[in-house]
């Protein structure tokens, strides 16, 4: 049995396809006639875009529209002036051929989003690669397409690039597995996209297997058996079965209201971080977004982003989730999280330094930006706004006293406002959890951060894998403090609701309930599962 890293749930038995590497060979050849090679360039640039059409038709009809927009970004780049701008430039300054020009380039920007180190924004690098690779292989006169023939494929490749993966066909490539990716990685989120299994971060997968060989992929526990014995594959037929059968059962639950045996309402809300994820959200049949993590607006770009766009990107997420409530945090970046654009100090403890409202509180140029935008949406739906990182009532009151100016400004210029927001916090340091009684009396809600929380509770760093052993939701002190944040909420008739990772974990489910959590928001993926969960609890 190999292990890897379980990225799309579910069991797949069949045959290994491996998807070879075009080889590619770029030489340092110089060119006479710059002009006539920027021709050939610009040529290769509107093949690679008709190409790129036809996967983004394909995607649309594979996996909808959130992922056929990936495709949309390969075009935009194809079109980007800096990027196309700086390739003909390499052309006719060096005398470089279209090939090198084109992977230098790519590779100058791929240096950039592979720096950074946040896990999405790594992955975007996924999409420059892919692009360049495809400009240079039509300058090379090679096609790059991805034909499966044969049914019940078990896909093995190096990595599988979003357009691989959006050309599966689903009737045929049953699961893949790769050597590289993480489970953020865009092969791995496709994955979970079109529902088939696949386990990644396999290092050696490509030499371990050959074609034809049989396997059976787990997806659940990461594992891939090669070539298996009958008695095998029988278990994991079995499996697959009742495996197949839990999701169809859970399927059941989309329309479902979720309410506890004797009555009591809990409402199941999903996190997401890009407005698009609302989709998924929906299509899980959440109550309700009781976290949009606002820092991947600020991520995704090169500078801050202004109002305008902030605005819509909250309005697109209030209008689709038609009047169920949205939780909107305020920026929360620092820590792990950092811009390229704003540089932060250089501190020992970034985890305990300038981050989330600490830093919102002294750059308030940037934190009413966000402000006048929220208070711009919040008229197109249920809009909920909470602060993160509050150790202590001076911040909120400070953060609401922003708000008013903002409120005033709005007023003065006449633009309407809802006056029905709710204002919380989130609780995801200690002292906030010990001080709930105290802070219920002016917050609207709570939701606690169990992903900070437990790291501060237990000073075991939520990254490091040295520590991860301590890392414990269910330890005492922990749970101990989310009672007592529930009990401080509910002491002033104050809502209490969880967006850590903790909420959709099915074992904590039911001494959360037990406490009488009110709100549980979580990845989309887990919203049926802990819907199930909730439903059997008393
Ligand atoms: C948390 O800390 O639990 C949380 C939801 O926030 P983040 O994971 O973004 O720090
Ligand atoms: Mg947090």
């Amino acid at each position: 049995m190999k292990k890897g890293i379980a990225a799309s749930k579910g069991y797949a038995i069949g045959y290994v396809s491996i998807k070879e590497n075009e080889e590619i060979i770029i030489t340092n050849d110089k060119v006479k006639d710059t002009k006539e090679e920027i021709e050939r360039l610009v040529k290769a640039l509107d093949i690679s875009r008709t190409q790129i059409e036809e996967v983004k038709q394909k995607a649309f009809e594979n996996m909808g529209e959130e992922k056929a927009a990936v495709f949309e970004s390969h075009i935009m780049l194809l079109e980007d002036p800096e990027f196309v701008g700086a390739i003909k430039l390499e052309i006719e300054d060096n005398k470089t051929n279209a090939e090198k020009a084109v992977s230098s380039v790519s590779g100058t920007f791929l240096s950039i989003f592979e720096a950074m180190e946040d896990e999405y924004m790594k992955e975007r690098a996924a999409d420059i690669k892919d692009v360049s690779n495809r400009i240079v292989l039509n300058l090379l006169g090679k096609v790059k397409s991805l034909e499966i023939q044969e049914e019940n494929t078990v896909l093995v490749a190096e990595d599988l690039t979003p357009s691989d993966t959006a050309q599966l066909d689903k009737e045929k490539v049953i699961a893949f597995l790769t050597n590289i990716g993480g489970r953020t990685s865009h092969s791995a989120i496709m994955a979970r996209t079109l529902e088939i299994p696949a386990v990644v971060g396999m290092k050696d997968i490509t030499s371990l297997v050959k074609n034809k060989d049989f396997v059976i992929v787990d997806g659940i526990e990461g594992n891939v058996i090669i070539n298996p014995d009958k008695e095998t594959i029988k278990i994991y037929e079995e499996k697959a079965k009742e495996y197949k059968k839990e999701v169809e059962e859970l399927k059941s639950l989309i329309e479902v209201k979720t309410s506890t045996r004797s009555g009591k309402r809990i409402d199941v809300a999903g996190n997401i971080g890009q407005p698009e994820d609302v989709n998924k959200v929906i299509e899980n049949g959440a109550d309700g977004v009781g976290l949009f993590r606002t820092e991947f607006l600020y991520m995704d770009k090169d500078k801050l982003p202004t109002e305008e766009e902030q605005f819509e990107s909250y309005k697109y997420v209030l209008q689709k989730m038609e009047n169920k409530p949205v939780v909107i945090r305020t920026l929360d970046i620092g820590g792990d999280k950092k811009l390229s654009y704003l540089p932060l100090p250089e501190e020992m403890n970034p985890f305990l330094g300038y981050r989330a409202i600490r830093l919102c509180l002294d750059r308030v140029d940037i934190f009413k930006v966000q402000l006048r935008a929220l208070l711009r949406a919040s008229v197109f739906g249920n809009l909920k706004v909470m602060f993160p990182m509050i150790s202590s009532l001076s911040e909120f009151l400070k953060a609401k006293d922003i708000v008013e100016e903002c409120k005033k400004e709005l007023k003065a210029e006449n633009i309407k406002y809802s006056d029905s927001i709710e204002w919380g916090i989130m609780v995801e340091i200690p002292a906030a959890a010990v001080c709930a009684k105290e802070l219920a009396k002016h917050v609207d809600f709570f939701s606690i951060g169990t992903n900070d929380l437990i790291q501060y509770t237990l000073a075991a760093d939520r990254m490091s894998e040295k520590v991860s052993y301590l890392y414990e939701p269910m330890h005492p002190a922990v749970l101990s403090l989310i009672k007592m944040t529930i009990e401080g909420a509910h002491g002033e008739g104050k809502w209490c609701g969880m967006c850590g990772e903790m909420a959709g974990d099915i074992d904590a489910i039911p001494t959360l309930v037990e406490y009488g959590l009110d709100e549980f928001s979580m990845s989309a993926s887990s919203i049926l599962g802990a819907k199930k969960v909730i439903l059997d609890q008393e």
